[in-house]
């Protein structure tokens, strides 16, 4: 029997603009937006007041299982996501055993099968794989792999060049992108080397160790290597400007590329690292206030596609141990939760982003680079009905207490926000509500990508 629920009186960012229509959604796929739907019978969620976005699509997310279950875990994890207005995550290989075969990938699919709240998309990490191991996975239903230029993550070997060119010519061929972190291995080597002859512990010699040129370097060596084989290349975390224009010249010359960047990159600058130490280091780092106003162009500019959490949370004793020496504290922040209320925030009511291209940067195109659409990241007819219900003119305070995280930090606590997400709605089944996450753990459903659609259209 159809279940039907409308979702009405409130406003609505479809693809082609703002307008008051209600969303009729049939077992959880939209079914019809109209102007009034009082005469169609079902469950009835108010929007009254309130603006309706398409349901976050977080394509960067750590969300730590199995191996660090102490810091995060999916249910927590999409706990925190659902109560931020995301209803879908894409999560990286990175705990261990690392996603790089069938068998590990075995065990995270199972793992997020059990706990996710969000639906989810996982990648394996690229480490040198041949064709048909890198098929296999593609079979398997990776909708991307991952790739680290440097080492930055223990358990996670980075991909050098000639390994780098050789993963893009077979992904090229399947059409999967490959996600980059790019920062130059040399450098880095050289700049954490350069701070610890100077004896610098504090925080801002984690952003001189790998200033600017880490990054840029390599998103140029990356996009030339996307250029020669034709593969598709996503840039993860983008924090400098001139990483993004050489995205944007690539892009234009046909170069198949696309990047993203993170709220710590959007909102925070060096004088936030230094006041927050351990709780603001992350790679790459967060940068001079400058960078920052550059960067945002590129984000209003549609350079930078997507925003990212990057959400890659630890224990409180963990972080600490970076609070003498800040190149003791683990690498990664919490802010899965405060992502889009805030980027939102800033973006639209300081920075005159309209909201269709905030849903294009929080859900659309995050969708499309890792072949999700069409049935996420859009309000339209037939999509999933992933939703969020925000209160634009509520204010509020990043708070702990607020957080459904594992370990309630973020460096975002304190922040003064303005909208709200009040309602998340999944799949057509309401999973947060003013407070309160709904949706039970093992919800979640896994999301292949292009290569459902080519079955489909076999
Ligand atoms: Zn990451």
């Amino acid at each position: 029997m159809t279940e039907l629920t409308v979702v009405h009186g409130g406003t609505v960012v479809t693809e082609t603009g703002e307008q008051p229509l209600d969303i009729v959604i049939e077992d959880g796929v939209i079914g019809a937006l109209m102007h009034d739907a009082s005469a169609i019978e079902g469950h009835r969620i108010d929007a009254r007041g309130c603006t309706v976005l398409p349901g976050g699509v977080d394509i960067h997310t750590h969300l730590r299982e199995p191996s660090a279950i102490d810091r995060e875990g999916f249910h927590t994890g999409t706990a925190s996501a659902v109560a931020g207005g995301i209803t879908t995550v894409g999560e990286m290989p990175q705990a261990q055993p690392l996603v790089r075969d069938l068998e590990s990938f075995a065990i995270k699919h199972e793992l997020a099968e059990a706990h996710s709240i969000c639906d989810f998309a996982l990648y394996a990490a690229a480490v040198g794989q041949d064709r048909d191991e890198l098929i296999a996975l593609y079979d398997a239903g990776v909708t991307a792999m991952k790739a680290y230029m440097c080492e930055s993550s223990p358990g996670y070997p980075r991909l050098d060049d000639p390994g780098m060119v050789a993963c893009m010519e077979v992904l090229a061929e399947i059409d999967l992108p490959l996600i980059v972190h790019a920062e130059n291995d040399d450098l880095l080597s050289a700049g954490l080397a350069r701070m610890a002859a100077a004896g610098r512990r504090d925080p801002l010699a984690h952003a001189e160790s790998r200033p600017p040129l880490v990054e840029v370097e390599a998103i140029a060596r990356a996009v030339r290597f996307a250029a020669h084989t034709g593969a598709r290349l996503h840039v993860a975390h983008v924090s400098t400007p001139e990483g993004a224009e050489i995205v944007k010249t690539a892009a234009a010359t046909g170069v198949r590329v696309t990047c993203e960047t993170c709220p710590q990159y959007l909102l925070m600058d060096h004088s936030d690292l230094n006041r927050l130490g351990t709780w603001a280091r992350c790679a790459p780092s967060i940068r001079a206030r400058e960078d920052v106003e550059r960067l945002w162009d590129y984000v209003l500019d549609g350079t930078i596609a997507s925003v990212g959490s990057d959400h890659s949370p630890y224990t409180v004793a963990e972080k600490e141990a970076g609070l003498e020496d800040i190149f003791k504290a683990p690498l990664g922040l919490n802010v899965i939760q405060v992502m889009l209320p805030a980027v939102r925030d800033e973006a639209v009511n300081r920075r005159g982003m309209s909201m269709s291209q905030f849903a294009r940067l929080s859900a659309t195109n995050p969708s499309e680079i890792v072949g999700l659409r069409p049935r996420k990241g859009a309000i339209a007819i037939d999509a999933d009905a992933d939703l969020a219900v925000w209160d634009l003119d509520a204010e509020w305070t990043v708070t702990r207490e607020q957080l459904f995280t594992k370990h309630p930090w973020t460096p975002l606590e304190g922040t003064r926000i303005r909208g709200k997400v009040r309602t998340t709605i999944r799949r057509g089944e309401v999973v947060y509500d003013d407070g309160a996450v709904l949706g039970q753990p093992g919800s979640g459903a896994f999301l292949i990508g292009r290569q459902g659609a080519a079955a489909t259209h076999a």
